[in-house]
């Protein structure tokens, strides 16, 4: 039996999806965070690769979060064979009650339009997942609160701590015998409305810390400035704002924003499209856990009508037959749908609809990852191939990168200066180069930590 705990990264190794780090101890399997991949084409083919280890060998699955880069290839690893527990705090377990089904219909829709229009090089085209596979994967779930250690074996033990990002949102520390290992999972920033900073880390030996934003700061501003400025100006060239935007989380703190401006009188009443049913039940969850450590407001006592989360004119919209009606609005409106980085999703539709005037604006506002929709748009690409086919770009392209649920390098930094004493090695993972390089340089001439950026697929002994 090997006594040396080893790390064998399986994803978000040089990239920021695919989050899955295989820890093998004499206690046993475990994989933390079991993400699909996204993005670039020779990346999302890895999701269809067969799995790196066999999938009934893993003893236990521990997910730091809800987003599907962390938890939507669960559903097809259970497929392959994993019959092991997936630890996850309480609100992620909901959460993952609506995102895993969600993909797997994204899925099973996905694979329908490629065998109608034949672009598919599986014959027939098959989904990764169904949406039934996804509700079978959910009854594997073991909900763990904050801060309670859980005890996986004599030499085996983790626990959760709030890092802000989104609701569930945890770093995870685990104990293998003597050694300490942190993974951050996501960090939420340190200057949020919504959000509660990341909780500092302990001690470590090893820490797992994402790098998306490495290399870069937040824009100082004030970020209700920048929103209201682009709003306004869409509204006077009768313009429409089509926002790409998780579901869960994002949606929840544009809401939040746009309400504070609408309050104030700096916008005008706008009606507001939330083209997403999944959102609505998201919405409901922040509500019914709206006590939990990562969020800032406590949103256990609003209703409807007071919620924070919620603006004036607020539609949820949740049949497609609703969807395709905003599509005739041509008053200026806010419309909200995902996904985040228009990979796919009802955002994709609007984007067809709307990219094509120039009175329109298209919002980013969360981190674009390479090969996505949403990094063509903020590259300044002047057309966009949706199914197949190519739409000009003639609509407003805006970023406000103060708005995203991930902290910068600065944030980045802070969270690694809480550990009490230096880590024997920081592995960098979930970032593109840029990220992984800025943050690198960072650590070294600030902490003078040592620093590894891991291969896709490298496996390390950690002794
Ligand atoms: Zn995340």
């Amino acid at each position: 039996m090997e006594s040396v705990p080893t790390i064998h990264f399986l994803g978000a190794a040089r990239c920021v999806t695919g989050s899955k780090f295989l820890l093998q101890t004499a206690e046993g399997t475990t994989l933390v965070d079991c993400g699909l991949f996204q993005g670039l084409k020779e990346l999302r083919e890895r999701n269809w690769q067969p799995f790196p280890y066999p999938a009934a060998q893993i003893d236990q699955i521990i997910l730091t979060h809800a987003h599907i880069d962390h938890t939507g290839y669960l559903p097809r690893l259970a497929k392959e064979g994993f019959r092991g527990q997936v630890y996850c705090t309480p609100s992620t377990a909901e959460l993952l009650g609506l995102l895993l089904p969600d993909c797997g219909h994204l899925q099973e829709d996905d694979a329908r339009y490629a065998a109608k229009k034949s672009f598919s090089k599986h014959s027939p085209p098959l989904p990764l997942f169904t949406e039934q596979d996804a509700r079978a994967s959910l009854r594997l779930l073991r909900p763990v609160s904050f801060s309670q250690p859980v005890k996986l074996g004599d030499g085996l033990t983790f626990s959760y701590h709030p890092t802000g990002h989104i609701l569930g949102a945890g770093s995870l520390e685990i104990r293998v015998g003597d050694t300490r290992l942190w993974f951050s999972g996501d960090l939420g920033r340190y200057h949020d409305e919504v959000m509660n900073p990341p909780t500092p880390g302990g001690e470590a030996d090893y820490i797992f810390i994402e790098s998306t934003y490495g290399n870069r700061l937040h824009a100082g501003r004030d970020v209700s400035t920048d929103l209201a400025d682009v709003i306004n100006r869409t509204v006077r060239r009768g313009g429409t704002l089509l926002i790409p935007a998780f579901a869960i989380g994002r949606t929840q703190t544009m809401l939040y924003h746009i309400r504070q401006l609408e309050d104030a009188g700096r916008i005008p009443r706008l009606p507001i499209f939330i083209d997403s049913p999944m959102a609505v039940d998201a919405s409901a969850l922040y509500c019914r856990f709206g006590r939990e450590e990562n969020l800032k407001l406590d949103l256990t006592m609003t209703d409807d009508d007071c919620c924070p989360l919620r603006c004036r004119d607020t539609t949820f919209v949740r049949t497609p037959e609703e969807s395709k009606r905003i599509n005739d609005l041509r008053t200026p409106a806010i419309i909200i749908a995902a996904s985040g980085m228009a990979t796919g999703g009802r955002v994709v539709h609007h984007l067809a609809n709307r990219l094509p005037d120039k009175r329109n604006t298209v919002l980013l506002v969360g981190y674009q990852a390479d090969g996505t929709r949403g990094r063509a748009l903020s590259n300044g690409d002047k057309k966009l191939k949706i199914h197949g086919q190519f739409v000009p770009v003639r609509a407003e392209i805006a970023s406000i990168s103060g708005l995203s649920a991930h902290g910068d390098q600065r944030d980045l930094l802070r969270w690694l200066s809480g550990f009490r004493r230096a880590p024997r090695r920081v592995f960098l993972i979930h970032g593109e180069d840029d990220g992984l390089n800025g943050l690198s340089d960072q650590v070294r001439e600030n902490l003078k930590w040592p620093v590894h950026i891991p291969n896709h697929l490298e496996r390390v002994e950690l002794h």
